[in-house]
């Protein structure tokens, strides 16, 4: 028997693998020491959990465990690569580049910096929601200081040309940032390879706990220096001072290691699900793939569905399965998303359009059964307003 509803929004966040709450567990209890105790056991003990994550985290994106500070999540990731960056670099340049397609925890902080004073440029992108190469060259000037472009996009899955970004980065002596939050532990990332220089990732979105992430800030070629956003006990290289979450950075390498040993079995498994259900709903008329079919993480897609309501959708749906629609609640009224408004996405199609991010647990049976209910759903509606 199925299990409703049936969860199908792993890009918001993912249910925590019970192997990594195992691992956190004693943390709370008997290992409850303050990672930052140098003068006893319980110190120590929490230190040494912490180092070992610290490794397994590294280990996932080919950076050293020194090259990793822990956050409170990618929001906190982002806030300190681009604000550290800008405040640091303040005597070589005050100017980002950015894409428009970039979450809110980028954009808003550009916002940010914008009233700090600094210039930032939002390249566009073209309709599978990548950006120019030749664009972002072109954009890259003296007092250009970081790039700033996300590896893989939450609504979309689309993965940006991160090894050909960094190349350009390092050709013009700027640092390359890269929300790297919806790919790290679903697809290869390598930072060497990549070329780099720093990079966000949030432990709920790969099976992990909430409230934690990391920060890789590459230590050379070059080494990149940062101003911290929170000041006060010295923390993870006098970069973000606070009490380390131990139980949560734990949970985290035990969930970056996970991901480590399945990356290949997973990103496979989850591929021919996520195909099996794209190319269904493909077939009804005028519905519409959004973002990039080739470049794309392995577990989302992204389609509008022509001539019917968004709202109607939703509701004809959210008993069943949980997903994110193209339509953002934003106070009273309903945006179409920003995201597929950059690709060229009419509103009204925005509006009518559903992300389907699937995960460790997704079974085929309830890919059989997604498929059937928004078929019906929409072949429903398009009849009711046919009549009407
Ligand atoms: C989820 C997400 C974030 C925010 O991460 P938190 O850990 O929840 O703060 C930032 N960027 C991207 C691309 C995301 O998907």
């Amino acid at each position: 028997m199925l299990k409703l509803p049936i969860y199908l929004d792993h890009n918001a966040t993912t249910p925590c693998d019970p192997q990594v709450m195992e691992v956190m567990l004693p943390y709370f209890t008997e290992l409850y020491g303050n990672a930052a105790s140098r003068s006893h056991s319980f110190g120590w003990q929490a230190e040494e959990a912490v180092d070992y994550a610290r490794e397994q985290v590294a280990k996932l994106i080919g950076a050293e465990p020194k090259e990793i500070i822990f956050t409170s999540g990618a929001t906190e990731g982002d806030n300190l690569a681009i604000k550290g960056v800008f405040e640091m670099y303040a005597g070589k340049g005050n100017h980002i580049l950015t894409c428009v397609t970039e979450h809110k925890a980028v954009l808003d902080t550009c916002k940010h910096i914008e009233k700090l004073g600094g210039e930032v440029t939002y390249l566009p992108v073209g309709k599978e929601g990548i950006i120019d190469l030749q664009q972002l060259e072109a954009a890259i000037t003296p007092r250009t200081i970081l790039i700033a472009i996300m590896y893989a996009n939450n609504e979309t899955g689309t993965i940006q040309p991160v090894k050909e970004i960094g190349a350009l980065a390092k050709k013009h002596g700027v640092l390359f940032f890269t929300d790297a939050t919806q790919a790290v532990g679903k697809v290869p990332v390598d930072v060497i390879k990549d070329e780099i220089d720093l990079l966000t990732c949030s432990a709920h979105k790969m099976y992990g706990p909430k409230g934690v992430g990391a920060l890789y800030v590459r230590r050379k070629n070059p080494r990149v220096r940062l101003t911290a956003q929170l000041d006060g006990g010295g923390h993870e290289k006098g970069m973000r001072s606070g009490t380390l979450n131990v139980p949560g950075i734990a949970g985290f390498g035990k969930a970056a290691d996970l991901c480590r040993h399945n990356l290949e079995a997973e990103g496979k498994r989850l591929g021919q699900l996520r195909n099996k259900l794209e190319s269904a709903l493909l077939q009804l008329d005028a519905t519409y793939l959004n973002g990039s079919s080739t470049s794309r993480l392995p577990h989302v897609t992204n389609i509008s569905f022509n001539f019917v309501n968004g709202d109607g959708l939703m509701m004809g749906l959210n008993k069943e399965v949980a997903l994110s629609s193209g339509a953002a609640c934003t106070s009273a009224s309903m945006e179409p998303s920003y995201v597929l408004k950059a690709l060229g996405v009419a509103d009204d199609l925005a509006h009518s359009s559903l992300r389907f991010s699937i995960g460790r647990y997704t079974t085929e049976e309830e890919i059989d059964f997604i498929i059937r209910k928004v078929t019906d759903v929409v072949l429903q509606l398009r009849a009711m307003s046919q009549i009407g």
